[in-house]
């Protein structure tokens, strides 16, 4: 997606062990036009995909998440994080790994929010080693649902997210892939 690369060369910042802090469109200030096209292109990919439900982690997932919903015309989950947990019977809860906070959480979504049948479109914002979408991927799967696929604003393709996800059969699609992020700045695929 062209504006998208434009946006991540004009205010992209590039920090130390691999990370691209783009919080003035999409970690913390959100443009909204700017993610509208993003739902567009989404749901644009995923039309034909059979996509009953979009699923993403909270927080920077949701904007693009409930724009892709909207397009598809269909209902949003975010998947919560929490530090501990006591189990609770009404969730399905999985351990991921967080690559910028660098500590692993639950993730939990309430089984009232997933149904068997479903066929669940993750969305993200990054894709980096793929921990967050393979965890919400196995939600997915203990509920009885199934991955119509898998959308990532920014993929860092320098990392093994992609390779993994594509390794255990889902079909991912990436509107901007970063190849490198050496010197400060952004390289694309
Ligand atoms: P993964 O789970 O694929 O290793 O990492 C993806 C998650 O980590 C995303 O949900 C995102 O929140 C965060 N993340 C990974 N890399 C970056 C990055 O370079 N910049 C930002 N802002 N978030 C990142």
């Amino acid at each position: 997606m062209e504006l998208l690369k434009q946006k991540i060369i004009q205010e992209g910042i590039v920090l130390d062990g691999g990370v691209l802090k783009v919080d003035s469109f999409l970690n913390h200030q959100v443009d909204p036009e700017l993610m509208m096209e993003i739902g567009r292109t989404f749901a644009r990919l995923f039309r034909d995909s059979g996509v009953t439900r979009i699923m993403t982690i909270e927080s920077s997932g949701i904007a693009p998440a409930v724009l892709t919903a909207l397009e598809l015309g269909v209902p949003m989950v975010f998947a919560r994080k929490r530090k501990s947990l006591t189990l609770q019977e009404d969730l399905y809860t999985e351990k991921v790994y967080s690559f910028t906070k660098r500590e692993e959480s639950e993730v939990t979504v309430s089984k009232k929010f997933l149904a068997p049948a479903e066929r669940v479109l993750i969305i993200d914002d990054f894709l980096a080693n793929g921990e967050a979408a393979l965890g919400m991927a196995r939600i997915i799967r203990q509920a009885g649902a199934e991955v119509a696929g898998i959308g990532i604003v920014i993929e860092k393709s320098f990392q093994a997210g992609r390779g993994k996800l594509l390794e255990q059969g889902y079909r991912v699609e990436s509107l901007a892939r970063i190849a490198s992020l050496e010197g400060g700045k952004a390289a694309f695929v």
